[in-house]
């Protein structure tokens, strides 16, 4: 049996049903037979899960039985030192060890950050994703961000906004990597011998992955032991489409290892963070006047992680089901366990920070730049809060060199960081200074404080809730700070409306072949036939008129001695838009000739958006990317993305290094090159804008008289060109 054809009946209870009871096809492998694994079926949930355990009756997931990891005496494992372990395990066993991606994942239209392991190797074609990787199979130390679960950092002893997916991947097209078989095998042997794993404690739970839209989607094995999922062995089996179902022609094994997890496991210590952030946390421990007290902790350690603040039972709130549960008196939980975990928030944030701003991103008022900010200012709260006195400098370079063995660019933008934050901790102050007289006209006019106007004062005034919560207390108004407030204004990971522009005239197409683009070879005119006519609308064979696209303008001119006064593409076809309707037919053969002197300052206009943007980057930094460009015949006009205002000063600078460009005389390049190619040589600063859904790049390359670069683009505009041969 397969699965469902029915595009409406996909949903993962009713597919993990149809894997399940066809288990020798899906889940079953030669490990568990060998090994002796016996598949039962949970007295909780259901699902069917593999153990070695006679007597075993629940699956293990962590919602059905406390941690029991924890030991008496912990260890203490070195990150990087643990990596070097991962991955001598996975390349002794036929494993390639690949760099890290950005965690600025610019290659993606649709995403900011990297938000899985898998992304490194996903690339958009025509509204599909498909893979590219230099290697097969592999493993990559793969950091990731992810803001939505905020409120349980620090909380919940166990989730991040940034941790390490250590991604082993196994691509199965066009050569075969590896199924399920060889997954399981390393899998177990990689748990019992390297992280030590009591076999009999391990088990396998038989269920389902999907992408949100099931575009595609397959069987997984979530491996538990003592109450923690230690990872989810996805297999990328199948994929739909319009209600259609079929087998994937490239399967991927996809088994992202949450790789803190693995050290917090190992380690034995109460929380995910004291095991990975050791000296980040003793260094606060020390400037904020508490000693964490982790036998007080130990009463709620083991139900912390599992009981998720959003699903947190309706009329009760997380913090009182933890009391209620572990029987620990409020009075502990505000005074002994709050600060712990305000502390935990602190040490996760930093690094946050130290990777987000290092692959080149910034805190700012939008999309994931947003949410930098948020996390920034949670920081400021916190140590305002609890008047901690540190510096958030030294705990950037705590953080840098435990990563340092791992990451060999993780010190390249300590100085932009530290700018970075002097930069937001002025701007939060100031905020602060107006916060007290907008709370007052508040309180004036008598306004209730609910969860809206609350977000209202964050995302308008940047007035944090804790702030007005404490403000109006001391008036005696009791302000209720929803638990979740902070995961209901982070941003989404998605980029929201980047979808592509529609073309502004409208003009079926379907039928019609591809326009040849002859203005790539800078013809600036040409004889062509036409293939259709609507009104004022023409389509030719081929064209010498560039349509508009990357904030270029279209190109004017005459077709026939008819004005043509805008070009527009739809899905390959070229436009034309003319002055009248023409006096000429279909099929029959026109006269094209471009306006050379508006092509020219097109042109010149465009090649120094890119020179622009260089210099940017030398004056500003690798963050100061290019967020848009317009470049009509009159003017040329670039956003660069920067954490304050320049100054005239920088303005200057960057006029003046650009200017120098073209005194000392450059040499500008467009040359078609595998996307692959491109990244691997000039890296993902090719994607000033944004990620050029296509395989085939073209690349404007400039660089100076003596050979030496001063800036690749992916591009498909029309520069000033040096032209070779
Ligand atoms: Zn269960
Ligand atoms: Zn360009």
């Amino acid at each position: 049996m397969g699965p469902k054809d029915d595009i409406m009946k996909l949903d993962k209870d009713s597919l993990r049903k149809d894997f399940s009871n066809d288990y020798k096809s899906y889940y079953s492998s030669e490990l568990f037979e060998h090994e002796g694994f016996i598949r039962k079926k949970c007295k909780i949930c259901g699902k069917n899960f593999w153990t070695l355990d006679q007597e075993r009756e629940l699956c293990g997931d962590s919602e059905h039985e406390p941690y029991t990891f924890f030991k008496d005496k912990t260890s203490d494992i070195n990150y990087a030192d643990f990596w070097k372990k991962f991955a001598k395990f996975f390349t002794e066993n036929g494993h390639t060890e690949i760099e890290k991606y950005p965690v600025v994942s610019r290659w993606r239209q649709d995403l900011y950050f990297t938000i899985a392991s898998i992304q490194d190797f996903q690339r958009i074609e025509d509204g599909r994703v498909s893979f590219e990787y230099s290697d097969n199979p592999i493993i990559v130390p793969q950091m990731c961000m992810r803001f939505n679960d905020i409120q349980n950092v620090g909380v919940t002893g166990r989730h991040l906004t940034a941790f390490m997916m250590a991604g082993q991947l196994a691509f199965n097209y066009p050569k075969e990597g590896y199924w399920r078989d060889r997954t399981t095998e390393l899998n177990f042997k990689f748990l019992t011998q390297v992280l030590g794993v009591e076999k009999k404690d391990l088990t396998y739970i038989e269920d389902v992955w999907a992408m949100g839209d099931f575009s595609e989607y397959g069987p997984c094995l979530e491996s538990f032991s003592n109450g923690l999922e230690l990872v989810n062995s996805v297999f990328t089996q199948f994929e739909s489409s319009r209600g259609k179902v079929q087998e994937l022609r490239g399967k991927v094994v996809d088994v992202g290892w949450g790789f803190e997890r693995l050290i917090w496991f190992r380690s034995g210590k109460q929380t995910l963070y004291d095991s990975v952030f050791k000296d980040q946390l003793s260094y606060i421990h020390r400037n904020m006047g508490i000693k964490p007290d982790h036998s007080k902790y130990a009463q709620i350690a083991s139900i912390a992680g599992y009981i998720d603040i959003d699903a947190s039972k309706k009329g009760e709130s997380y913090e009182q089901e933890i009391m209620r549960r572990s029987g620990i008196s409020e009075d502990d939980y505000y005074s002994i366990i709050r600060p712990m975990q305000a502390s935990y928030a602190v040490a996760d944030h930093m690094r946050t920070l130290l990777f987000g701003v290092t692959d080149g991103a910034l805190p700012s008022n939008v999309g994931g730049g947003y949410n930098l900010r948020v996390i920034l200012r949670r920081v400021f709260d916190i140590i305002n809060t609890y008047g901690i006195d540190i510096d958030l400098m030294k705990l950037i370079e705590m953080h840098a060199k435990d990563l340092r063995p791992i990451y060999r660019d993780i010190d390249s933008s300590i100085d932009e960081i530290s700018t970075v934050i002097d930069v937001e901790k002025r701007r939060y102050n100031n905020t602060k200074s107006s916060a007290n007289s907008i709370i007052d006209s508040l309180i004036k006019k008598k306004e209730p404080m609910n969860a809206e106007k609350l977000r209202m004062l964050y995302e308008s005034n940047g007035i944090p809730p804790e702030y007005i919560s404490k403000e109006l207390g001391k008036k005696g108004i009791d302000v209720d700070v929803p638990e979740n407030f902070y995961s209901s204004i982070i941003k989404s990971d998605f980029v929201e409306g980047k979808k592509e522009k529609h073309s502004k005239i409208s003009m079926d197409v379907e039928e019609i072949e591809k326009t040849k683009k002859l203005f790539y070879d800078f013809a600036d005119s040409a004889k062509a036939k036409v293939l259709k006519i609507e009104k004022n609308m023409v389509i030719l064979d081929s064209t010498p008129f560039y349509a508009e696209s990357g904030g270029q303008e279209a190109d004017h001119g005459t077709i026939n001695g008819i004005k043509v006064v805008d070009v527009q593409s739809a899905s390959g076809v070229i436009i034309h838009v003319l002055h009248s309707k023409p006096d000429f037919g279909e099929g029959s053969t026109v006269e094209c000739k471009v306006d050379i002197d508006r092509r020219a300052r097109l042109m010149a206009h465009h090649t120094a958006t890119h020179l622009v943007s260089a210099a940017a980057r030398q004056v500003l930094g690798k963050h100061a990317w290019q967020e848009g460009a317009k470049k009509s015949a009159e003017k040329a006009h670039i956003d660069i993305a920067h954490y304050e205002k320049l100054s005239a000063a920088q303005v200057k600078e960057i006029e003046a290094t650009a200017n120098k460009c073209i005194l000392d005389g450059i040499k500008v390049t467009m040359r078609e090159m595998g996307r692959s190619e491109a990244e691997s040589k000039f890296g993902f600063s090719i994607y000033q804008g944004h990620g050029v859904p296509a395989a085939k790049l073209r690349i404007v390359e400039i660089d100076d008289l003596s050979g030496k670069l001063i800036d690749a683009e992916a591009c498909g505009g029309l520069h000033l060109m040096n032209r070779e041969g």
